[in-house]
């Protein structure tokens, strides 16, 4: 079971330890940041392609329906992206 030092009192704690036992600190796992992080750009990624089908049916008659279907590419790119990482 490896050790960290709390970044708030310097105490060595466990990577697995819910808390500091010293401070209290939340000990949060550098993971939960990432998932955080990534469950924005999933949001991004829906209201891109949510954006991008609206224009489409909105403008098909015109040639602003083009950028609809752009959006719905980049949206789907960016989940591809996302994915192959
Ligand atoms: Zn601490």
């Amino acid at each position: 079971m490896p050790l960290i030092a709390c970044p708030d009192c310097n105490q060595r704690i466990s990577t697995v330890a819910v808390n500091c036992p010293a401070c209290g600190r939340p000990n949060l796992p550098p993971q939960s940041y990432e998932s955080e992080s990534s469950g924005i750009l999933s949001l991004l990624q829906i209201l891109i392609i949510v954006a991008g089908v609206i224009i489409a049916v909105l403008f098909k008659a015109n040639g602003i329906g083009a950028l609809g279907y752009g959006l719905i590419v980049l949206g789907l790119l960016l989940v591809i992206f996302r994915v192959a990482k």
